[in-house]
């Protein structure tokens, strides 16, 4: 694939040049990909849900603003949306990875095998994990997003790839019996018990959520 293929293929719906956040520790800049199948009732990126083109900036401007930055961020952190729906993700990664950035990745794993591939270029991930894995529809809105989260964790645990798992927490949805179980799932998997986040309210569209909370 070629520099102008990826410019066409990786659906661009933000960029942030700076961030402090989101690899913690590190100075990087964030790419938000378009699109993502799941449909988290807590979602503060609805905007980036939907597939299409998206309205950030394009790939080669990106590529032309990193250049810039050489020597100045420690990273570059692919988010999204959900950025292993982008077929052309690791032809981008091999693009930032040749300026000399480090790379990480947000994710929430639905594509387990997409993910696994990824691995040897990824430096960090920041996984997203919702709820236990069998009651994973109940929270992401698709059937079958429990088995496939685990398929993606156990091949990240496997990998040794820097790893911070993370849930997001709303009362509504997840009791404290319910992140127990959770643990007791990752545990399973050779993994820590995940870091709790707290549910923001920012960007969220689910009236009964933001009701309660
Ligand atoms: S995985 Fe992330 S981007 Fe996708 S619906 Fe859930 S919270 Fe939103």
């Amino acid at each position: 694939m070629t520099a102008a293929d990826v410019a066409v293929s990786i659906a661009v719906g933000g960029f942030s040049p700076l961030s402090t956040c989101d690899w913690p520790g590190e100075l990087v800049a964030t790419v938000f990909c378009q699109g993502c199948p799941l449909a988290c009732r807590y979602c503060h990126n609805a905007d980036l849900i939907p597939p299409g083109r998206g309205a950030g900036p394009h790939w080669q401007d990106i590529l032309s603003t990193l250049e810039k930055r050489r020597g100045l961020l420690d990273g570059v952190v692919f988010s999204g949306g959900e950025p292993t729906l982008q077929r052309a993700l690791s032809e981008a990664i091999d693009a930032v990875r040749a300026l000399g950035f480090r790379v990480g990745l947000h994710t929430a794993g639905p594509y387990p095998e997409r993910l696994e591939r990824l691995l040897p270029q990824l430096d960090w991930v920041g996984f997203d994990v919702k709820a236990p894995f069998a009651d994973y529809e109940r929270i992401a809105g698709v059937p079958g997003s429990g088995l496939r989260a685990r398929e993606s964790l156990s091949a990240l645990a496997r990998s040794g790839v820097a790893l911070d798992v993370r849930t997001t927490v709303h009362p509504l949805l997840l009791t404290e019996g319910n992140l127990v179980r959770l643990d007791a799932d990752l545990a399973t998997l050779g993994l820590r018990p995940t870091r709790r986040q707290p549910f923001r309210r920012g960007g969220c569209r689910d009236a009964e959520l933001l009701s309660t909370c």
